[in-house]
């Protein structure tokens, strides 16, 4: 998409407004399956969290993915795109032991990141064939909020608890086929990737009947000029010629699965927004746009670096700017950042805006969350409407509560 198509969007559509690109996830998805063509088996499992439209799904089905699920609204999105439950997985934290059933009443593969709910559930039901994930305590990334994998995480089942693990399998019987990790988003790393691989594949010699080994996702993509990108195709051709040497030791075919989120629609996203206001004050300039923390929590959730350019004025004089949005408290997008000259009226697109984007949005200041378009081979498709003031209110119930007033004294 270049910046005539994304202005045409903004113009028809209006703003703010969430744009993706399908080339681009296409390409990504294509890049990554040809990266570990040498294992006969892969599977990728697009992490449903990231972006979960329909119609993305959609798209996902017919690239050949599964899906990766947190909640039981994720697996029902899913079958209702037309997944086929056995390729779904669902990857929950924390959520109760009827879900987990409802979720594998459906047939959806069930992963587990708990020895509480694995005995549980493995006494109830040790026909049903489970995954369980494991914590292989390897700090994969910098940011503690998203690197999962390490010791005070509260995802998957540390690996020093194995005999532990191994003792509720032999009591219940039940039937492990398959075995997790997610060390959470942003491999910086390889060596380190690999090096929590060898623990994973450790833990797999434990189980007798696995199907496949999922190693969750983290592939880093850039934000920002000079950003360091997961090198898919070395990782691939290290990890598939590991993984090939691990099925001979173990002596069956097994299944290579990843669950990449960011690394398929990060990049494909673009989000549009118009600015209100050019404020100059005694430090900076602003530049008040028409969204906030209600559309895009990243960079104050994350700090995460959005590239910010002004598709109205490319080729104006840079200037620095804060951008700002307009809900009443601090929403700085960006500060100091250098962009084409911005006039009031413009409009910004922030890149790398596909994942954990519009997923993570609200309806703070009681604002509408935006609309999303699909850029299609040269086609924009409404996927979803601008929210109007029926939405913020359907839900609000009318007590009739009889609120007479008191006399004041
Ligand atoms: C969020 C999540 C992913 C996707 O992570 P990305 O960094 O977006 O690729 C994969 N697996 C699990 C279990 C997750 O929770």
């Amino acid at each position: 998409m270049n910046n005539r198509d994304l202005l045409q969007v903004a113009q028809e559509f209006g703003s703010p407004v969430y744009v993706y690109d399908s080339e681009k996830i296409i390409s990504q998805y294509q890049r990554l399956t040809s990266a570990f063509k040498k294992v006969p088996k892969l599977r990728l499992n697009y992490a449903v969290k990231a972006l979960s439209n329909l119609n993305i799904l959609k798209l996902m089905n017919s690239l050949g993915s599964g899906l990766d699920t947190v909640s039981i609204q994720e697996v029902k999105l899913g079958i209702l795109a037309g997944f086929k439950p056995e390729d779904i997985i669902y990857t929950p934290n924390g959520v109760s032991l009827q879900e987990i059933e409802e979720v594998a009443q459906l047939g959806v593969q069930i992963n587990i990141d708990n020895l509480s709910v694995l005995e549980q559930f493995g006494a109830k039901h040790p026909h049903i064939p489970v995954c369980i994930r494991i914590n292989p305590h390897v700090m994969a990334g910098g940011n503690s909020n998203i690197s999962v994998g390490h010791i005070d995480s509260k995802f998957g089942i540390s690996v020093h608890q194995m005999p532990h693990l191994l003792r509720i399998v032999e009591n219940t019987n039940m039937l492990v086929n398959g075995i997790h990790m997610h060390t959470g988003s942003d491999i910086l790393d390889i060596e380190v990737f690999l090096y929590a691989s060898e623990i994973l594949f450790k833990a797999a010699k434990q189980f007798k009947s696995l199907e496949f080994i999922d190693f969750g996702s983290g592939f880093k993509v850039p934000y920002k000029e000079g950003d360091i990108e997961t090198n898919v195709e070395e990782l691939g051709k290290k990890l598939s010629k590991r993984f090939n040497e691990f099925c001979e030791e173990y002596g069956r075919e097994l299944t290579l699965a990843f669950e990449p989120g960011k690394f398929l629609v990060s990049e494909a996203g673009h989000f549009l927004v118009n600015v209100n206001v050019v404020k100059q004050t005694t430090s900076t300039v602003f530049a008040g746009v028409d969204s906030g923390f209600n559309h895009l929590i990243r960079p104050m959730l994350y700090g995460s670096n959005h590239e910010i350019t002004n598709i109205s004025n490319p080729k104006g004089r840079e200037r620095f700017y804060s951008v700002v949005g307009y809900i009443c408290e601090t929403d700085t997008f960006a500060s100091n950042r250098r962009i084409s000259e911005i006039s009031e009226g413009d409009i910004l697109c922030f890149k790398n805006a596909g994942a954990y984007c519009f997923t993570m949005s609200s309806n703070y200041n009681s604002r509408y969350r935006p609309a999303e378009v699909l850029w299609h081979e040269g086609k924009a498709h409404l996927i979803q409407k601008r929210e109007t003031f029926d939405d913020l209110i359907k839900n609000q119930v009318d007590a009739q509560v009889n609120f007479s007033s008191k006399e004041l004294v």
